[in-house]
């Protein structure tokens, strides 16, 4: 079927608009049907043609847009296909989910293919050029927007969740690239630490963004990665991006959060941050230095935790193959055992203004120089050898559209020199924090308490898919939000506390042993003998162990 007329409003132009066009297509799969098609800059309104009563006209909302491509057809015509995700009434349940739409529409009003391809390509053009101009805007977060085409590097740990990682990327998310025209390279990880070791050695020169297909673990691996590296302050800024593949997909439910969408779990929450790396809106994502007694320091981005909260984390890892759903699980069998910790905590208070650092404190600092080189407990030695280089042949190289990756020879190439003695650069200078093993200054707040149920510092939103822990948290408040639960509390009460986070109640319950504060810098020194300590899930060594804010020192694909 032919399109009749394809041509820009005179009257929108007259106003200055641009992008405006309007045309009448066939249906991809029906000749019969057809259809007046206008691009305004906000949406594409698709109308039916038809001497029926019905002519419903559907708006698809260009910021649901992830892409528009061309192609021919088998006789002389061409096509152009809008890929959409809306929000959308969910099938058999309430509430409201992202979900793909596709437009396809028949261009055929010439004899020659290429005079309809070029009329095709240029709808395309013009609907993907009018997506990108709408970027959602995020008020108050300085949001940037990834480089076109987004050279994106996407870790994959097949491990992680219920071991579906791979599957779960190649059944929702490889199309949604495709359609998005995002050039991608998989890279499926073989072993812990293989992430950190890549990202370490990268050309990042080469990446506009890397993104993880996992749990939090592999992302924590990933910052870690970048801030073991000389150029740790250019490198940081590397956009990161994380698709939900795990069954502790903490950061990833804050993100949706974050994009103000209602709540989503599993596949739906995987579509959304798919979408999100697709719209390639980038923004600042606050990161907290954490020091451990041995002198080792690791960049944490979402959690530390001390007795319930880490206990429940790690000895839930044995239900991973149920899914999210493990952290109830873990609560309800923990709760059995329910267990005091003894220990000393402190925080500066987000309202005190960081003190001007004494001599003595900075002569501390030096004293304690952050260990940058060496993985933390529980971690493989990280090992940079051929050999495991050569591992990275792993990797599954994937052009779309474009034949930027597919040699796998670059793996080598895209390895960066070991060692850059000339140009090293210091590690980040955590100004608010004394050595471990001197005392707190005056303007901390030293908790009267010692016996505690759980201490949890939290920087996100969520601390698991279904666990709303901090209602009003940003990825860039520049805060460490403070929890802990003081011994006393009761099976019952404590159980309600986490039932009520779900829906992020929990501060309402009135419960005397929970206690919520603001702060930039936190320190734990545990006194009972045994225990678990976890930064963003991952154990690290227990002891004493202080933390502090560096706001927006990432880099975060968001919505
Ligand atoms: P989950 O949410 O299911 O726990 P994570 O992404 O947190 O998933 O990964 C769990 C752990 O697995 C992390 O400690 C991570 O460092 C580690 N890991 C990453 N890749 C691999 C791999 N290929 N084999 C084994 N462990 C891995
Ligand atoms: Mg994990």
């Amino acid at each position: 079927m032919e399109k009749d007329a394809s041509a820009p409003d005179p009257s929108r132009q007259r106003n200055g608009f641009s992008g405006v066009l309007y045309g009448e297509f066939a249906d991809a799969l029906n000749d019969e049907l057809r259809y007046s098609v206008s691009l305004t800059e906000s949406a594409l309104t698709v109308q039916r043609i038809s001497s029926s009563p019905d002519r419903t006209k559907v708006a698809f909302n260009l910021s649901d847009c992830v892409g528009c491509r061309s192609h021919t057809g088998p006789d002389t015509s061409a096509y152009f296909t809008a890929y959409f995700y809306p929000m959308k009434r969910r099938w058999m349940s309430a509430g409201l989910a992202r979900q793909r739409v596709e437009q396809c529409f028949r261009v055929a009003p010439a004899q020659d293919p290429l005079v309809n391809l070029r009329e095709a390509e240029r709808w395309a053009h013009a609907i993907r050029d009018a997506s990108e101009r709408l970027a959602p805007r995020r008020d108050g977060v300085a949001c940037t927007k990834l480089r076109r085409p987004c050279r994106t590097m996407i870790l994959v740990n097949p491990h992680s969740g219920r071991g579906q990682a791979l599957q779960l990327f190649t059944g929702h998310i490889q199309a949604m690239l495709t359609e998005a025209d995002v050039p991608y390279t998989l890279v499926i990880t073989e072993h812990q630490n293989h992430a950190r070791e890549l990202v370490r050695n990268a050309d990042l020169s080469q990446w506009d963004a890397l993104v993880i297909m996992s749990g939090d673990g592999l992302l924590f691996e990933v910052i870690n990665g970048l801030m073991e590296r000389e150029d740790w302050q250019q490198a940081i800024k590397t956009p990161l991006g994380i698709l939900p593949g795990g069954s502790g997909n903490a950061l990833a439910a804050s993100l949706h959060h974050y994009s103000q969408s209602p709540p989503a779990w599993n596949e739906e929450l995987l579509l959304s941050c798919g979408f999100m790396l697709c719209k390639g809106l980038v923004g600042p994502l606050d990161l907290v230095s954490v020091h451990l007694a041995s002198g080792q320091r690791l960049f944490s981005f979402l959690s530390l935790a001390w007795g319930f909260v880490a206990d429940v984390d790690i000895e839930s890892e044995k239900y991973r193959h149920v899914g999210a759903i493990r952290f109830l699980m873990g609560t309800l069998v923990r709760l059995a055992s329910l267990r005091v910790y003894q220990g000393r905590l402190a925080y500066l208070p987000a309202k005190e203004e960081p003190k001007p650092q004494t001599e003595n404190a900075k002569a501390t600092s030096t004293r304690h120089p952050p260990s940058l080189s060496s993985p933390p407990p529980g971690h493989v030695a990280p090992d940079a050898s051929p050999k495991q280089r050569g591992s990275l042949n792993n990797r599954i190289d994937t052009n779309l559209n474009q034949n930027s990756f597919t040699n796998t020879s670059d793996v080598i190439t895209n390895m960066r020199p070991e060692t850059q003695s000339n140009n090293k650069t210091t590690s980040p200078v955590d100004s608010l924090l004394p050595g471990l093993d001197q005392p707190v200054p005056d303007n901390w707040t030293v908790v009267n308490e010692e016996d505690f149920v759980l201490v949890l510092a939290i920087y996100q939103s969520h601390l698991a898919e279904d666990l709303w822990t901090v209602p009003g948290a940003t990825a860039d408040d520049g805060l460490i939000h403070l929890f802990y639960v003081t011994a006393g509390i009761s099976r019952p009460a404590l159980l309600r506390l986490f039932l009520a986070m779900e829906k992020g109640s929990h501060l309402a319950c009135g419960c005397p042993h929970l206690v919520y504060e603001k702060v930039r810098a936190v320190r734990l020194e545990p006194t009972s003998q045994q225990g678990m300590i976890t930064v963003d899930g991952e154990v690290v060594e227990y002891g004493p162990i202080q933390a502090q804010i560096h706001p927006g020192m990432a880099n975060l694909i968001r919505g």
